[in-house]
């Protein structure tokens, strides 16, 4: 019988080199080939019970009691990638919001939201964001690196323990950064999510600010899981000083590879608008979103604008918003307003982590100015 291997002899570090991003990669880093080499020398069914322990049932090694006590503790040894530097809560607990460290010191968010008996994640897959949109504070900090696959998976993980009994059903990818410029990770980590922790496909929602390659790349995948875009403005004037990725993929290509997307995978699109107050709540605003929602039959979900420090124009008021919505509603629209979570833990994305940054300026590197407390007391979206 093959006595307890690996670790002790492989020590974590070894694997550094194989992960670009990834100093001393986690558990949840490893591919299952990985993992088999890994546990070369022990019976061949470890792999399984290892797998299964860590994607079906979120647990950590220390709690996989059908392992010998030898190779508990030689996993033990792949230390989580993710470790918590604050955890809020906020809705009655039915809201969580995590701000995570990484090895290398930069940190990200992650944000739990209950409804009823079923949660939804919402996950980061950047350190930081390079499209620099103008009213998110993510973009306002500028690009860290992009996150690994165990980085991404792990925030799942995490959540799903936290969320328990309850069941994590849906997993968006909105948190920092921008998904479709760190494709392969993202791919892979929806791969894990649907293959190996059960979430549906059709549960999982990725959310881009309007990367084409991305969406053209997304249109030849096979699983159907949820493409979002963040329009905001249906003008290219308003939207390349909002999003300033529009000067190079204009309304007019975007657009078009949306309707390649709808057309091939006949999947249904939905847009993004986060409403700004006299920027893009106007009626002519209403009008022109309404000729790109009708021609893809996209869904809209309006967001009222949540307050970051460096943009200094606020969100629609709610009497706006709902006027809004009514002009899209007679135009025809499908249109969902967002109900409101998490408006006293600086929930607005890149919000928490620009204010503990500020707080503690310990060793991270996300650089950012604190926002003001009180420009906190926001409107926050819930993605259900
Ligand atoms: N980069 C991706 C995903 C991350 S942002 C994207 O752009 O889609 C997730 C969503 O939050 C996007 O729709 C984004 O535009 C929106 N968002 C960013 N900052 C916001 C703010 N201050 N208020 C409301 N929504 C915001």
């Amino acid at each position: 019988m093959p006595g307890p291997t690996l670790l002790s002899s492989t020590p974590a570090a070894a694997f550094a080199e194989a992960h670009s991003v990834c100093a001393v990669p986690g558990l949840y880093e490893l591919s299952r080939e990985e993992l088999e080499d890994l546990l070369a020398a022990e019976p061949g069914y470890r792999v399984k019970q290892v797998w299964e322990g860590l994607y079906g049932r979120a647990q950590a090694p220390s709690e996989m009691t059908e392992l010998p006590g030898a190779l508990r503790h030689s996993l033990s040894e792949l230390p989580p990638a993710l470790e918590v530097v604050s955890r809020k809560s906020a809705d009655a607990g039915t809201t969580v919001k995590w701000l995570f460290g990484l090895h290398d010191g930069r940190m990200i968010e992650t944000v739990l939201m209950r409804y009823g008996s079923r949660a939804t994640v919402c996950v980061s897959t950047q350190a930081g964001c390079a499209m620099a949109c103008s009213f998110c504070a993510t973009g306002q900090m500028g690009f860290g690196r992009h996150l690994s696959v165990g980085e991404i998976v792990e925030q799942v993980v995490v959540a799903r323990r936290d969320a328990a009994p309850d069941r994590v059903s849906n997993v968006v990818f909105m948190g920092m950064g921008e998904p479709l410029a760190n494709y392969d990770r993202v791919w892979d980590s929806v791969v894990r999510m649907h293959a190996d922790m059960g979430l549906s496909a059709r549960h999982l929602t990725i959310s881009t600010v309007g990367m084409v390659p991305g969406i053209r790349r997304l249109t030849q995948e096979r699983l159907p899981v949820n493409l979002a875009v963040s329009l905001h403005a249906a003008n290219d004037n308003l939207r390349d000083s909002l999003v300033p990725i529009n000067r190079r993929y204009p309304l007019a290509v975007l657009v078009e590879a949306c309707e390649e997307y709808v057309a091939t995978t006949k999947r249904r699109l939905s847009f993004e608008w986060a409403l700004i107050d006299g920027v893009n709540d106007r009626r002519k605003d209403a009008v022109e979103l309404s000729r790109i929602a009708e021609r893809l039959r996209a869904h809209v979900n309006l967001i009222p604008l949540n307050p970051t420090p460096g943009y200094q124009v606020r969100g629609s008021s709610l009497s706006r918003v709902r006027e809004f919505r009514r002009a899209l509603e007679t135009l025809g629209v499908n249109v969902t307003l967002r109900s409101t979570r998490g408006a006293d833990i600086d929930a607005a994305c890149g919000q928490l982590s620009a204010s503990v940054t500020a707080a503690e300026p310990r060793n991270f590197r996300v650089a950012a100015t604190r926002p003001a407390k009180e420009a906190s007391t926001s409107l926050k979206t819930s993605w259900s």
